[in-house]
This record gives structure tokens, sequence and C-alpha cells, in this order.
């Protein structure tokens, strides 16, 4: 079992193959968007959905079958799941596995790796080749091409030098030719990773959408940033989030280092808060013992006369030698 040739690649290799046979379960958001890529590369898709797309299909000149024995029997070369994280083991187990070609390939787009990758391994025939696939992308980040967007990839379970071998590098390559970023990666690297970028992504797109942000006449650039990370991150349905939970064993540790991070910078700010109010608690208590010339204003704001920005509610720095002497 080994890679299936990929590296052999250049962006522009031409195969003379006849185009693929991709069955396409779960046609929804991402299911349909994938689906423009590879009809794009001259390959056959097949669909097949717990929901009726068949009017969809019948636009897009692709074949619906609405159920699954219906699919198989037109024995794709390779089953690209695209359902729902929290669906696909039920979505796999309801594959009649009998009907397929021995040698075909199953393949993913799945936003966490480790957990396809196993039940996979634990579910399929030996004879099938698995292919985990993660396309760092979607119908908003990708809607102007795919060039130069990363796409990652394990050969999980391929036949060396074997026919199974030269579709599955005729899968991968669809991705190549749009130009995507090939990262051939372990289905537990991209889980480490992906926990501390994306799912920390997610997770702050959707705090901000509890702020309901809005537009104003005087938007900085970050601010525009913001706006666009909450519209994006909550267009993508909550099932894709919590399973972008769920199912990465990494993600619980990044959720508690956000909250102490969040934590962390609480603290400063309300430690330096605490530092100036205890200091003129102290400096009123020592003008109340001695004889005030004048009574007091606020306390907490500083003299108006002296206050000429912002950085007046900062604690007094330590004066050098030369402005003591100075003064
Ligand atoms: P999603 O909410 O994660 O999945 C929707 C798909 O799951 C639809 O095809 C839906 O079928 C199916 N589904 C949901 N519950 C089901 C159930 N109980 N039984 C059978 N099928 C069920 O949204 P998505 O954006 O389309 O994502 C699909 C997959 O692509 C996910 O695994 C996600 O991690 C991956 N992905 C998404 C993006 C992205 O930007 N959106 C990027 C990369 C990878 P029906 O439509 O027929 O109801």
């Amino acid at each position: 079992m080994s890679n299936s040739g990929m590296e052999s690649l250049g962006p522009n290799s031409e195969f003379n193959e006849t185009p693929l046979k991709i069955a396409i379960v779960g046609f929804g958001n991402f299911g349909q968007f994938i689906a423009k890529g590879i009809q794009r590369q001259g390959h056959v898709v097949l669909a097949s959905s717990r929901s009726d797309y068949s009017d969809y299909c019948n636009e897009n000149g692709i074949k619906f079958f609405k159920n699954l024995e219906g699919l198989c029997e037109e024995e794709p070369d390779i089953v690209l799941i695209c359902s729902s994280i929290l669906s696909t083991e039920s979505v796999t187990l309801g594959i009649p596995f009998h009907k397929l070609k021995q040698d075909t390939i199953f393949a993913d787009v799945l936003s966490v790796k480790e957990f396809p990758r196993n039940l996979f391994l634990d579910v399929l025939p030996p004879e099938f080749g698995i292919v985990c696939t993660h396309p760092m992308f979607g119908p908003d980040s990708g809607r102007h091409g795919w060039a130069g967007l990363p796409f990652v990839y394990d050969e999980v379970r391929i036949l060396e030098g074997s026919t199974q071998a030269q579709k599955c590098a005729q899968f991968l390559s669809i991705f190549q030719k749009e130009g995507c970023r090939m990262v051939e990666m372990s289905c537990e690297e991209h889980d480490r990773y992906a926990a501390g970028t994306q799912f920390i992504t997610h997770t702050i797109g959707r705090i901000l959408s509890h702020l309901n942000l809005e537009s104003t006449p005087i938007n900085t650039n970050g601010f525009e940033t913001l706006l666009h990370l909450t519209e994006s991150t909550v267009s993508d349905s909550f099932d894709l989030y919590y399973g972008l939970f769920m199912y990465n064993v990494n993600a619980m540790e990044q959720i508690e280092n956000l909250s102490r991070a969040f934590e962390a910078v609480k603290q400063k700010l309300f430690s330096r808060l605490h530092g100036i109010l205890k200091k003129q608690i102290i400096e009123r208590v020592s003008f109340q013992t001695s004889i005030p010339e004048e009574k007091p204003g606020s306390y907490f704001l500083p003299d108006n006369k002296k206050m000429k920005d912002f950085s007046s509610f900062a604690e007094p720095s330590e004066k050098t030698s030369k402005e003591q002497e100075d003064e």
C-alpha cells in the first residue's frame, strides 16, 4: 500500500485514461460545490443524498439517485462522501458495498480526518482503496476558483502499482489541475493543525455572531475582517461546527486555551485599572490626613488641566533622574 504517484504529476500532466465516474454521497452545500470542479475537469458526476436534488442535477448534467442501490449499480470508480460529519457513519454503513467494484476507492471531504479514516478502515471491504481529503476551502472562499487554496490528502490504503493507484492519482489531479496547493499529510497531523486554526477561526466567528456586529461609516480594515469572518462562519451549518468540535480530539483543548486567553487579557486590563484605583484611594487617604488645600474632584479621572489624551489614564512611569533634577 503506498503513494499513488502524485509527486510525479506536474501541474499540467495529462491523463489519457477515460474520465472517472465519481459518486458523491451527500449532495448539500459542499457536495454541489465540489461537483462543479470535478465536472470542470471532465469527469462524470453521480449523486445521492437524503434530500431530493433531482431538479438541480437535471439542470447541471448530473445523474441523481434517490437510493444508494441505484448509485452503486453504476459501479463508480470513486465514492466521495460529502455528508455532514455527524451523519457520515450512518451514511457510510447504508451503502451496499457488495454492489460496488472490487477496486472502488472511498474518498471523503470531511473537515476532520482521523474519524473518517478509522471508520473506513473499520467498515470497508479490505480491497477497497481509501483516500482521505480535506479541501480547506468552501463555497465562499472558493467562489472565484480554487487556485492557491490548500487541499490536504492522505492516501490511507491504495494498492501500489495497480489500476486503483492510477485512479487515485487521477482523482487527486482534479484538485491539482484546478490550481490547489496540494498538501500530503497524515490524518492525525491534519486534526492537530485544524483544531488550532480552523476550529479556532470558526469559534471566534460564532462568538462574534452573538455580538450582532454591524457595519459603520468608520469601519477599520480589522473590523471589516471580523464582519467577513462572522458572515462566513455562520453561513456554514451548525452541524459542521459541532462536528469540528465533537470529532476532533484536539478541539476541547483549544476551547480551553481560548477561554484561558480571554481571562488572561481581562486580567491584564483589570489589574492595571485596579492598580490605578488603589493608588488614588491611598492618595486620597493621605490627602485627608494632611490639610487639603482644595477639594479634590473625581479621583478616578486625571486632573482636567493635565489631561491631554487617554494616556493620562496610564499609571505614571518612574521618573528619570534628569526629570527629577528639572523639577
Ligand atoms: P453539513 O451540514 O456539514 O452537511 C450537509 C450534508 O450532510 C448534506 O448533504 C446533507 O444531506 C447531509 N446530511 C446531514 N444530516 C444527514 C443525515 N442525518 N442523514 C443523511 N445525510 C445527512 O454542510 P456542508 O457544508 O454541505 O458540508 C458537507 C461536508 O463537507 C462536511 O463533512 C464538511 O465537514 C465538509 N466540508 C465543508 C466545507 C464547507 O466550506 N462547507 C469545506 C470543506 C469540507 P441533504 O442535503 O440531502 O439533507
